[in-house]
């Protein structure tokens, strides 16, 4: 019987992973270089904490269910959650503020296409503790830094959900409104809107949303105060980062609180927001201190798909042995302290063969497990240049650190 994936899942097959590999690296490295330190959290939660966070009808996007104790759980459908219910169990005494990164798979019950999956993956930070707009700041311009060096084609748009909060504060269902905001489903926008008499408001969150700079914004809605928003600006501005000011930007859950921000990559197609973030107030929710935060997720997989990363790769080498798999077992080694990857022949085949698995496999180098180890060297073939050469021992590492 043929048992194939379960829908809306991927496997990774070498290559793939290595991209994959080279990406997160990068992630990784910038993230530290910021200061920010790696958590996981568990696989799954209680399902309370994410009902908690986005209300009721997230069970429908969500993989939940019950135990055989009985306890109603799910697979994460992201982190920030988990992580701020991590920072109210047991990082409350820690010295403020926190930064913190992960890289994890995510389950979502939705409709897979093109970057939308049920099992993908999201890097993202949370910086704890700080309610000023230096922390937006520093954690737009990360994310900023992240996509610049994995060479990916994007926009970022910068904005405050406080803005669309207050134009909407009369209307009834808001977080309807903000949904649709999100969606930029201005039909149905428009109809709930009429339907609770408030055209107008509608006439507003259009122009708020073409609005293309602090200035203009201000002529259209002048009851908000846009300073804080505008010390962000000036930060970026300073750092040299390309932005848009986006007063549209509604953030599909309700948690935001102030200033939030999306990347778009080209190449994607319609799925092409490779990255969400915001400043948010949760701790409280799940039984901390009110404390201000921001973060962003990036879509990992989205962004693997068109970054532009080097893979770092060894050189492989295979070792030819002849017949005495000893002496091969022994070349490795010596092979993989010099720096390599070293690969002995385990199928038995005549020398001819493993030369031949070699070329299909694309190794970098044979080196022969032969007589002349018992003088100290070895043979070494180039298997692109098909150059041979006898190298001793003691060279093997210069050797396959200038063939690099
Ligand atoms: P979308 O509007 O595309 O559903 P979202 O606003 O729900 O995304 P977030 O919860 O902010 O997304 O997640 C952060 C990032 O994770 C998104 O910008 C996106 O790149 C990625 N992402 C979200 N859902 C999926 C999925 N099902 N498959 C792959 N990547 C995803
Ligand atoms: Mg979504």
């Amino acid at each position: 019987m043929r048992i194939e994936r379960p829908r809306g899942t991927r496997d990774f097959l070498p290559d793939e992973m290595e991209k994959r590999r080279a990406a997160e690296r990068v992630m990784r490295e910038i993230a530290e270089s910021f200061g920010y330190r790696e958590v996981a959290t568990p696989t799954f939660e209680h399902l309370e904490l994410f009902t908690l966070k986005s209300g009721q009808d997230v069970v429908e996007e969500i993989y939940a269910f019950r135990d055989k104790s009985g306890r109603d759980l799910a697979l994460r459908p992201e982190l920030t959650a988990p992580v701020m219910r991590m920072f109210a169990n047991e990082c409350s005494v820690m010295p403020r503020p926190l930064r913190f990164y992960y890289l994890s798979n995510c389950f979502r019950y939705e409709r897979p296409q093109k970057g939308r999956y049920r099992e993908f993956w999201q890097f993202g930070v949370e910086l704890i503790g700080s309610g000023r707009p230096e922390s937006d700041a520093e954690v737009i311009f990360l994310a900023y830094r992240i996509l610049k060096a994995l060479n990916v084609d994007f926009t970022l748009h910068v904005g405050h959900v406080g803005l669309l909060r207050d134009i909407l504060s009369d209307i009834e269902e808001k977080d309807r409104a903000m949904r649709l905001i999100d969606k930029k489903d201005w039909e149905s926008l428009k109809d709930l809107l009429e339907k609770e008499g408030n055209l107008e408001v509608f006439q507003i969150v259009m122009n708020v949303s073409e609005a293309k700079t602090v200035e203009e914004v201000e002529r259209i809605y002048s009851d908000f105060d846009y300073s804080y928003l505008e010390s962000v600006f000036e930060i970026l501005r300073s750092l040299n980062v390309e932005f848009v000011p986006d007063f549209g930007i509604a953030r599909g859950l309700d948690y935001y609180t102030g200033v939030v921000f999306e990347m778009y990559a080209e190449g994607l197609g319609a799925q092409k927001q490779v990255c969400g973030g915001g400043s948010y107030r949760l701790a409280r929710l799940f039984g901390g201190e009110d404390v201000p935060s921001t973060g962003f997720a990036i879509g990992f997989d989205r962004v693997v798909e068109v970054c532009d990363v080097d893979a770092e790769r060894k050189p492989t080498v295979i070792v030819v042995g002849f017949g005495d798999s000893t002496k091969s077992f022994k070349v490795a080694e010596m092979l993989r302290n010099a720096g390599v990857n070293a690969i002995v022949d385990v199928m038995g085949r005549n020398v001819r063969k493993q030369l031949s698995y070699a070329d299909s496999i694309n190794a970098d180098f044979a080196v022969f497990a032969g007589e002349e180890l018992e003088r100290g060297v070895v043979r070494v073939k180039n298997m692109k240049t098909k150059e041979q050469q006898d190298i001793s021992i003691e060279e093997l590492q210069d050797y396959f650190s200038g063939s690099r």
